[in-house]
């Protein structure tokens, strides 16, 4: 069947009473520039009686026929936007000329949302009944199934607010692929959809907010907000010349992939697709490899952009690949992940691991661009969201003691991934790192404080064998043992180092640390990278809220170790 994909043809809203198919239906025509209809209006205008009294002198069966004739001839004109009656669905006919003439739009409500947004309107016949409510339960169960059958996008309303979804719509039109013989979506697509919609309702939309890290001709901005994937504007001029290859892994892939491609594709660019195994040990010159690859063998030039999709290690492969393709192309972030959206996407680390250890082969390179979607971490699993945490509570035992207190006060959303809260935590943390990157680019000596609970996390990842304990539960863990260093010293009071660790612990990240033995635990910690001159540096806090790097007494180092490990 022929459907008009983009905004060229004809568009029809179905859902319950209610649902907002009117309002939304003509604030969308009238930004496409198209004709709005309403079948009820028009059945009341043709008969001249209202739907009530149609409905009580004929019966519903007669009014659906009405209604089917009045679809029919509506949906036979073209460029039109036509909002439907609730019940049209039912109608077998109706539901051929909807299919089959333009792009339906279902617009999902819950019943409660409907009952306040309906209330006691006495033009909604179907409602005149004792319990409004169970008779639109019972709507519901009865006509779902047609509204699915109907439906090439499943939009759920929960908030009112007509602009917003107005705007959803016509994100997801314009990202149509171009199409002209416009084939119906497919229900993957609707899926998709259907996903974005829901998280999106959930909250008020914030306005996405722009940090610029400034970096002289290496500045870039990160934008973060909600739902960013799904404006194929940003990503799309964020990529600078004709050609873009995103580089994914099989688990972000399938999620986000789509999304992001088809911006760009809509753009008019040129998209060449790279998916690797994902983990950390998959970190590797062997992946680093596939990914030149795939360039070379799509014969991306040096004008094509890497668009990273993925979590830190996604980002410091890219990244990686970014720096020396050719001597250096531009590289776009567009980090999933709690911990890169704090973290590794700010301040320019690309690399990959070695057998012989972590992050050894790299370089420093900037992006042009990272974007931070807050409705990616949605899909993330718990302890990764945890992990990112951990970075973000390290930014404000740092640097900024208000921040430290403001993560206590809001752990709670945090944890329940309220995206307001994210989108502070998250930018406060990029404002952070973002400064100490500008001031020491290269990590000659004010950076390394961006490692506080690293020196005694490295030696639990390796320890423990990489894998067992993320890097952000170990950092977490790290700072626990850190802060407890901090307070032996005399840096930092009791009631400090037990906020530390009480906050860690409501991050969902391990505050007790595994028993190595002391011996293996300064072992470890020696061949940690950042030492320089054999002497452990230990990155503390003087109070809680600011740094102090500095060697410690053996004594005060074993006796920390003694009382944060298990036994
Ligand atoms: P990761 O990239 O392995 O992601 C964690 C897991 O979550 C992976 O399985 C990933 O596929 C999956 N995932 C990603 N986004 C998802 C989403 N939206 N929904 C569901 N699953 C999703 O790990 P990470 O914690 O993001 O990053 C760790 C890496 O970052 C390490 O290699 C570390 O060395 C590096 N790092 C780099 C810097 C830097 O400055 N460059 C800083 C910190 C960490
Ligand atoms: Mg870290």
């Amino acid at each position: 069947m022929v459907i008009p994909a983009g905004a060229a043809g004809n568009i029809f809203l179905v859902g319950l009473m209610g649902s907002g198919k009117t309002t939304v239906g003509r604030a969308l025509a009238k930004r496409l520039n198209k004709r709005f209809f309403d079948s009820d209006h028009e059945i009341e205008a043709r008969t001249g009686a209202s739907i009530p009294l149609i409905f009580e002198i004929e019966g519903e069966a007669s009014f659906r026929q009405r209604e089917a004739d009045m679809i029919r001839d509506l949906t036979a004109y073209e460029g039109v936007v036509l909002a439907t009656g609730g019940g049209s669905i039912l109608n077998p006919q109706s539901r051929d000329y909807l299919k089959s003439r333009g792009l339906v739009i279902y617009l999902r409500a819950g019943v409660s949302s409907i009952l306040q947004r309906t209330g006691h309107d006495k033009n909604r016949p179907l409602l005149q009944t004792a319990d409004p409510r169970a008779r639109l339960e019972e709507l519901t169960v009865q006509r779902e199934p047609y509204y699915q059958e109907v439906a090439d996008i499943i939009i759920e309303t929960g908030r009112p607010n007509v602009q917003y979804l107005v705007q959803t719509i016509i994100a997801y039109l314009e990202n149509l692929p171009q199409n002209p013989k416009g084939i119906r979506l497919t229900d993957a697509d609707k899926q998709l959809m259907n996903q974005t919609a829901q998280t999106e309702q959930a909250v008020a939309i914030a306005e996405p907010i722009t940090l610029q890290v400034d970096l002289g001709e290496r500045s870039y901005p990160i934008t973060i907000g909600q739902s960013l994937l799904a404006d194929g504007k940003l990503i799309a001029d964020s990529v600078a010349g004709e050609r873009a290859a995103i580089v994914t892994n099989t688990v972000v892939g399938p999620l986000y992939l789509d999304a992001v491609a088809r911006s760009l594709r809509a753009a008019g660019k040129r998209v060449t697709e790279i998916v690797l195994p994902d983990g950390e040990e998959e970190k590797t010159w062997e992946n680093l490899q596939r990914i030149y690859d795939g360039l070379l063998s799509e014969q991306c030039d040096r004008k094509t952009t890497i668009v990273a999709l993925g979590g830190g290690v996604v980002g410091d492969m890219a990244g990686f690949a970014a720096a020396t393709y050719m001597r250096g192309v531009p590289f776009v972030q567009v980090p999933t992940t709690l911990l890169a959206q704090v973290d590794s996407s700010v301040g320019g680390k690309t690399g990959i691991n070695h057998p012989l250890g972590k992050n050894m082969i790299g370089a420093f390179y900037q992006p042009k661009a990272v974007i931070a979607d807050t409705a990616t971490l949605n899909s993330l699993p718990p302890r990764e969201l945890s992990a990112g945490l951990a970075e973000v509570i390290k930014h404000g035992a740092i640097i900024d003691a208000p921040f430290f207190d403001w993560i206590e006060s809001n752990i709670g959303r945090l944890m329940a991934r309220d995206p307001d809260a994210l989108a502070y935590a998250i930018r406060r943390s990029c404002e952070i790192k973002a400064d100490v990157v500008r001031q020491d680019e290269r990590e000659g000596g004010l950076r390394a404080i961006l490692n506080f609970g690293h020196t005694f996390g490295h030696a639990i990842e390796s320890g423990m064998g990489y894998g067992q304990w993320l890097h952000g539960e170990a950092v977490g863990c790290g700072m626990v043992m850190a802060a407890d260093l901090s307070q032996r010293l005399g840096l930092i009071d009791a009631a400090a180092r037990d906020r530390v660790a009480a906050l860690v612990q409501a991050a969902g990240l391990p505050h007790i640390a595994p028993d190595l033995g002391a011996e293996r635990w300064l072992e470890l910690m020696q061949v940690d990278k950042k030492n320089e001159g054999g002497q452990i540096r230990f990155i503390l806090l003087k109070p809680l809220g600011a740094p102090l790097i500095t060697t410690v007494p053996q004594d005060v180092l074993l006796a920390t170790l003694q009382a944060c490990t298990a036994r």
